[in-house]
């Protein structure tokens, strides 16, 4: 299930003024390697999702910067980059089956074999079982599980997530970091997850952009030190995890 179609991206001079003259991002630069999971951290209001938006082409920066995905520049939502975001839009009335292939439905291109992928993809997630129950019918994990599914479905070969499980208890949310990161060690696409969790960003991520206090700018572009594959028995119990949440807990004044 691998996707071949990797992208990488890259921002450069990414400003972004609003109409009612907040300043949210200053100046923002950075490359990502397709493939790689960057996570993009800073403290509340510092410009994050408006990032994250405008990596998904929805609304632009100021004249001057530029986004490019796979050497594109971005000026509209690209096919190949999926968006998932704190609160899921799952359709109340279709099943967790019908919500996963709602996306793929509807995009005459995605719908060859589509009902094998719908089945791997179910599978993937872990929500067998539960493929003819409503929304309602689901815990707020499974339900963002199936908005996560909906997205993969259209393989994306970027995952862009804006504080994804931002609205889950904190069990849950450890949960499914899990299951994020093996999802991930499977399908292997660049991902930029936006959180305000420093252990999220550590657990998860290769690298994070540590943004400044609005307006956002990157303060540090930080390599996180910690081999692959990562569980979290392992991996949250090392020195290694504990100095990387400490080093990136004082850039954010949190210590
Ligand atoms: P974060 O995701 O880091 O919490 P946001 O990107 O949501 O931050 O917001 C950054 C700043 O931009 C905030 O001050 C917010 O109020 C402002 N902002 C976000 N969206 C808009 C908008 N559509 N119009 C005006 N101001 C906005």
């Amino acid at each position: 299930m691998a996707n071949e179609a990797r992208a990488g991206i890259r921002a450069t001079g990414v400003s972004k003024t609003f109409d009612t003259g907040t300043h949210a991002l200053d100046a923002v630069d950075f490359a990502i390697e397709p493939g790689e999971f960057v996570a993009v951290l800073g403290p509340s209001g510092c410009g994050k999702s408006t990032l994250l938006r405008i990596l998904a082409g929805l609304i632009p920066g100021n004249a001057g910067g530029t986004v490019s995905i796979a050497g594109e520049r971005v000026v509209r939502p690209r096919p190949d980059v999926g968006v998932v975001f704190q609160t899921h839009n799952l359709l109340p009335w279709l099943t967790v089956e019908r919500n996963i292939r709602l996306a793929a439905d509807l995009r005459r291109s995605e719908r060859s074999g589509l009902d094998a992928r719908v089945q791997d993809m179910v599978k993937l997630l872990r929500l067998d079982g539960f493929e003819q129950r409503h929304p309602h019918e689901l815990s707020g994990g499974m339900q963002q599980r199936t908005a996560i599914g909906q997205t993969l479905l259209l393989r994306p070969s970027v995952l862009l997530m804006d504080e994804p499980f931002g609205a889950l208890d904190a069990l849950t949310r450890d949960h499914l970091n899990v299951e994020l990161l093996r999802i991930w060690q499977e399908l292997r696409q660049t991902v930029v997850l936006v959180t305000h969790s420093i252990a999220e960003a550590v657990f998860l991520a290769d690298r994070v952009l540590v943004m400044s206090p609005r307006p956002g700018r990157i303060i540090e572009d930080y390599r996180v030190p910690i081999e692959r594959p990562r569980q979290p028995q392992t991996t949250k119990g090392t020195p290694e995890f504990g100095q990387a949440v400490l080093h990136l807990s004082r850039l954010m004044g949190v210590v």
